[in-house]
């Protein structure tokens, strides 16, 4: 099945203008809720739907609004992360490069329920012309009323912003995201304190991904119980996924979560199967910090049941580490890629992302990229791939933030199902060097 939430209007000529998401029931739930809901019960309606974060920790989004700080009487905060830098991971954009209306109304109804009159877009800076889209869309919004002072006649103001980081990964940390709100370095905080309770200029603070913040909308429109029928279990209601790789038909798509791994591979109306129908080898199912799945457990769990596009079912997979479906950036690999090399790849990105506070993520991931690029580049000794399994087990855990277990999982994982590939480059230098082995298709 797959119901329409997010992607429902993502067709309709002009929909990015506000006249025409608008006439298409655009900020209905913005009237909804401000003229016939108090906040508590849209944070109740959000916490009915088992809405989780899509940003990639799965985090209850009712929950986390539950926990904001309503005693201490600060100003309280709503902050967007836009900031989507996830390897693989490209489905925020295309929301809100093609509807960014919605994202302003799950602002605006959000905002409500969190008592925020000072709220922001954090978007990442190579998405620049999304922001001046967002730009648009928010004056827009601005000028029909849902924004500024005394909405909808009740009294309520909010002002949304959206800023424009300069580019860096660890900006979506959501600590490191509020530090360079805040105009300093992005370097994540240590928590507790949460954001919840102390967050941007020390205010109780709210940050919820771009898909999540666009579920609400249609959890307000429906009603909580509704979107909790979408799904499975803890996972519930619709999940964007971004994919990428050796399929047929590469793209976002919108699916209830529950679908099987082998329908949304295989049928035409998703992926459509392998690219030039060449063997499967590998999977990503949610983004680079998401460990990679080997063939035989990318359809069936290790249980032997049917593996599904859901939390829970993307967690079982027998890896060092826990893993999920993440942010939903799906990368599939086929008998032609290197594995040895995808893993140097993403160590690389890790290490020049790397904020550098905390040395077992600084000097760690630098070591990982040496080693790794030594290897692929067939001067790797066979000792280097304990060496390399023993650098990921320090760094993981060890961090202030989770970009140092987000570089150690793939190598973990990488080692764990295709320590064979690893032991290839070191064994048969000449070959490598030769690039007489698997090399990715272009
Ligand atoms: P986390 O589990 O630490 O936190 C999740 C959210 O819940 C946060 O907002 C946090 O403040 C809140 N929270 C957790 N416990 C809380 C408590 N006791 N009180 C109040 N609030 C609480 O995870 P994280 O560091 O936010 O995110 C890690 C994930 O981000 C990874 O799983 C990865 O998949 C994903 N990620 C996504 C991208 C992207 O581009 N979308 C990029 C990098 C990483
Ligand atoms: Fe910075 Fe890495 Fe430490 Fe995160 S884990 S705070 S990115 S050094």
């Amino acid at each position: 099945m797959a119901t329409k939430i997010l992607l429902e209007h993502a067709n309709v000529p002009g929909i990015k203008t506000y006249d025409v998401y608008r006439q298409n029931g655009g900020y209905r739930s913005v009237e909804k809720a401000l003229k016939g809901m108090t906040p508590d019960e849209v944070v109740e309606e959000v916490k009915t739907s088992g809405l989780r974060g899509r940003g990639g920790a799965g985090f209850p989004t009712g929950m986390k609004w539950s926990f904001i700080d309503k005693k201490s009487g600060k100003p309280r905060h709503l902050v967007c992360n836009a900031d989507e830098s996830e390897p693989g991971t490209f489905k925020d954009r295309y929301l809100m490069e093609y509807i960014p209306h919605l994202l302003i109304e799950g602002m605006i109804t959000s905002s409500y329920a969190l008592g925020c009159n000072l709220s922001y877009i954090y978007i990442r800076g190579e998405y620049m012309w999304v922001y001046r889209i967002l730009e648009k869309a928010i004056k827009e919004a601005y000028a029909a009323g849902w924004l500024g002072k005394n909405i909808l006649g009740t009294g309520w103001d909010l002002d949304l912003h959206v800023h424009c980081g300069a580019g860096a990964y660890i900006c979506g940390e959501e600590t490191a995201l509020i530090e360079s709100l805040e105009g300093k370095r992005g370097n994540p905080r240590i928590k507790p304190p949460f954001p919840a309770i102390s967050g941007l200029w020390a205010n109780p603070t709210v940050v919820n991904n771009v898909e999540s913040i666009s579920a609400v909308p249609w959890i307000i429109n429906n009603t909580g119980a509704e979107y909790a029928k979408i799904g499975v279990g803890r996972s519930t209601g619709t999940k964007l996924f971004s994919v990428s790789g050796h399929v047929k038909n590469p793209g976002v798509y919108e699916i209830d979560m529950g679908m099987t791994v082998d329908e949304f591979m295989n049928s035409d109306q998703y992926l459509g199967g392998m690219m030039n129908d060449r063997p499967l080898k590998g999977l990503i199912p949610g983004g680079s910090s998401v460990p990679i799945l080997p063939s035989h457990l990318i359809f069936k769990t290790a249980a032997g049941e049917d593996r599904l596009m859901t939390y829970e079912s993307l967690a079982d997979g027998g890896f060092a580490t826990g893993s999920s479906l993440g942010s939903g950036g799906f990368i599939v690999y086929n008998d032609t890629a290197c594995i040895v090399r995808n893993t140097w790849n993403f160590s690389r990105f890790y290490h020049h992302e790397s904020c550098g506070q905390c040395s077992p993520c600084r000097e760690g991931t630098g070591w990982m990229e040496k080693v790794l690029h030594r290897i692929e580049n067939g001067h790797g000794r066979e000792e280097d791939i304990d060496l390399l399994w023993d650098i990921q087990r320090k760094i993981e855990g060890n961090t202030i933030c989770p970009l140092g277990d987000a570089a150690a999982w793939p190598v973990a994982a990488a080692i764990r199902h295709f320590r064979d590939e690893f032991e290839y480059h070191v064994r048969f230098p000449e070959k490598i060097k030769n690039r007489d082995h698997f090399v990715a298709e272009p």
